[in-house]
């Protein structure tokens, strides 16, 4: 009941992910449709419905276009999993804020980079050029489309590539 649903607009702007619980719940109540569903049957104790895997709401919800939130996962994601001081992929990657928090540093996506344990430690509580070190890319925000923000769920729902396209 955990499995990510796709929420769609009325336009069929993709806004959302809920989980499978309540996206039943809104269809039970009429508040959404099933898009798309492929993924079986759910019984209840008098119904069975099929298990959906997109929705669309009934009613427009308006709203500022959702944004990448900043998250260790996320950080990762944008930059590919790979170290931004030393291009490695690693299994245990962390996060670096490139000016450190105790120089006021901020936490926003323009100040933090993946790093490797290895540069991390190495770096320390330094600045780049006390460090001695050089990031490959300049850390940037993640576009707010919706390929890329529901992006990370494609690889398990792939039936989603059509709706989340374009927007
Ligand atoms: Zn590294």
């Amino acid at each position: 009941m955990n499995t990510p649903v796709l929420v769609l607009n009325v336009n069929f702007e993709p806004i959302n992910v809920c989980n499978t619980r309540r996206a039943v719940g809104l269809i039970l109540t009429e508040k959404a449709d099933m898009v798309l569903n492929g993924r079986g049957w759910i019984h209840t104790v008098s119904i069975a419905i099929p298990r959906p895997s997109i929705i669309r709401l009934e009613h427009m919800i308006h709203r500022p276009r959702p944004r990448v939130k900043l998250t260790r996962r996320e950080v990762f994601r944008r930059d590919e999993f790979t170290c931004q001081y030393c291009g490695r992929h690693a299994s245990d990657l962390t996060l670096d804020h490139v000016l450190p928090r105790h120089l006021s540093g901020e936490h926003a996506w323009t100040n933090v980079v993946t790093a490797c344990p290895k540069c991390n430690h190495h770096k320390g509580g330094r600045r780049l050029e006390e460090a001695h070190m050089i990031l490959m890319h300049l850390p940037t925000e993640p576009p707010s489309n919706a390929y890329y923000i529901f992006g990370r769920h494609l690889i398990e729902n792939n039936e989603w590539e059509p709706y989340i396209q374009g927007w």
